[in-house]
């Protein structure tokens, strides 16, 4: 069963006499349970591709199905359903309130999806257990290391039970042992079902995910669940 699927996808950015090119006919199946590594040099459109992917932008052409549904058809409302209840996120720059307590943060998508508060605390508590910081759920996440945040926002990531997690440089900025802790987490989570894909510069990274994708100038030019793609290298 494909998780997402991409056929044809292309992205354009200033449409007229400034255009880029920014993905040029990208199609693309992902089956439940991979971890995938989108690789490529800055530039090369794997944020762009990972945007599309979870629904958070919109190509100028092609078509995208997350579960067998497609999304180009649904409204807006039905596709933020779809972002909430399907995927969760984890970025390099962290992105939390950084004088709320982490318990706070991580209850965020909680309450954005209308939980109650007893039951929100309770699973973000549990989200906490799950990356080993149940002991900080007080503490203010500014007061925290790189490495705790990120565990932080792997925590919210989990709290509406996502079948895929998208990392786009997840260990960006953090030092290599820590790096570890994180991801030890991810790939822990991948091991029970979630379907991880991961934007990362970082090869002995991408080389422990099931699957790498390499991006260069907007194209797929190779994919290690297929031969070498086509004419390019
Ligand atoms: P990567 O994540 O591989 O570094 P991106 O997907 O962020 O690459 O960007 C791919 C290309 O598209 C880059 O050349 C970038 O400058 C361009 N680009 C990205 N976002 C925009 C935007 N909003 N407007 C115009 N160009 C953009
Ligand atoms: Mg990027």
């Amino acid at each position: 069963m494909n998780i997402i699927s991409l056929k044809n996808i292309s992205k354009v950015y200033n449409e007229g006499s400034n255009e880029f090119r920014a993905l040029k006919n990208v199609s693309l199946e992902i089956k439940e349970g991979e971890s995938i590594a989108i690789i490529g040099k800055s530039g090369s459109g794997k944020s762009t591709l990972m945007h599309i992917m979870a629904l958070l932008d919109t190509p100028t052409d092609g078509h995208i199905s997350i579960d067998g549904e497609e999304s180009t058809k649904l409204r807006r409302k039905q596709l933020d359903k779809m972002r909430n209840k399907t995927f969760g996120f984890v970025f390099q720059q962290f992105f939390m309130n950084a004088k709320d307590t982490v318990l706070d943060n991580v209850m965020v998508p909680l309450k954005i999806a209308r939980v109650k508060y007893s039951d929100r605390k309770k699973i973000a508590m549990n989200a906490l257990e799950q990356v080993d910081l149940t002991d900080k759920a007080e503490s203010r996440a500014n007061d925290l290391s790189g490495g705790q945040k990120q565990r932080v926002c792997i925590a919210r990531a989990l709290v509406n039970d996502p079948k895929i997690i998208f990392a786009d440089e997840p260990t960006g900025n953090l030092d290599s042992a820590t790096s570890e802790k994180v991801e030890e987490i991810l790939f822990g989570l991948n091991k029970r079902g979630i379907t991880l894909i991961i934007v990362t510069h970082d090869e002995e990274l991408a080389a422990k995910c099931s699957r790498q994708i390499r991006l260069k100038d907007g194209k797929i030019i190779e994919d290690s669940a297929q031969r070498k793609v086509k004419n390019e290298k």
